[in-house]
């Protein structure tokens, strides 16, 4: 019997300050896949209104180029675990409003970094974030799917262990629009030897013991500029991390983490290399 190998698509996160109509001819012009980007300031909260006439350029812009899956990113600032109500409350509103605006631009996914839990405790965060998840979902009745992102475990951060964003992930009660976003640079950071054959056999074993393949929707492929367990999230180019390119090359020649979309989060000003290096390895 033989089986298809299918390639799995590359995509990188686009800035959109230039608007939207030159992001997705941007995300042409590089020969993305896919695309990810912010739908407001990353460093604030403001949403600027997108016009129609953008909204509807970038989505048949997407369509024609079979650029998918497109991916929303919660602005780094935001923090659904927050122990204080004001900055609890923004993140609330946020996650809520870049949900509908996800349906607006025809995302599929709005992925977001599960939060820091500050002065409280890891369980009290968790809570937070799980109740403000099913504040949203429960009221939600689109298609995108929320992806809790894997984290490095700075300071506070809640997503370091697989265990706890299961944990998470089963408080969940619309279990349909929940998923995870699997980032290497921040695996590795956790602990997670994503450098190594055998470490990928036992980074899969762990996945297997908790929230599972299925709910992997894709990976955040960013090589690391600290070394393993460093619990220090700092994203490298393709090849220049601790991480590097045989390693990329097994990942994405993988039986199953192949399956996945791989989009690119290191800085723009040299992404073409990333995507270059990718699709070269893949
Ligand atoms: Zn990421």
């Amino acid at each position: 019997m033989t089986t298809i190998n299918k390639q799995p698509r590359i995509g990188a996160h686009l800035p959109i300050g230039k608007g939207l109509k030159h992001t997705a001819d941007e995300a042409v012009a590089l020969g993305l896949e896919a695309l990810q980007i912010f739908v407001r300031n990353p460093r604030g909260s403001g949403a600027r209104t997108f016009t129609e006439e953008e909204v509807d350029y970038f989505k048949s812009t997407l369509l024609a180029h079979d650029i998918n899956p497109v991916v929303v990113h919660i602005p780094y600032i935001s923090n659904p675990a927050a122990a204080k109500d004001d900055l609890y409350e923004l993140a609330h509103q946020v996650v809520k409003e870049d949900l509908q605006r996800c349906s607006l631009v025809g995302a599929d996914y709005l992925v977001l970094h599960p939060g820091s839990y500050t002065t409280s405790t890891q369980e009290q965060g968790i809570d937070r974030i799980a109740r403000l998840l099913n504040d949203v979902l429960d009221n939600y009745t689109g298609e995108v799917t929320v992806c809790l992102e894997t984290m490095a475990g700075q300071g506070t951060e809640i997503g370091r262990d697989f265990n706890e964003i299961n944990t998470i992930l089963q408080l969940i009660n619309n279990q349909e629009r929940i998923g995870i976003c699997l980032d290497t640079c921040h695996v590795f950071a956790a602990g997670y030897d994503v450098s190594s054959e055998e470490g990928i056999v036992q980074v899969l074993e762990e996945i297997d013991r908790t929230f599972g393949r299925d709910a992997i929707k894709f990976i955040h492929s960013n090589d690391s500029q600290k070394e393993l367990g460093s619990k220090r999230d700092r994203h490298a180019h393709i090849g220049d991390g601790f991480i590097g390119e045989a390693s990329f090359k097994r990942l994405l020649r993988h039986d199953f983490f192949g399956t996945l979309p791989f989009i690119l989060e290191t800085p723009f000003e040299e992404i073409d290399r990333d995507i270059a290096a990718l699709k070269k390895l893949r």
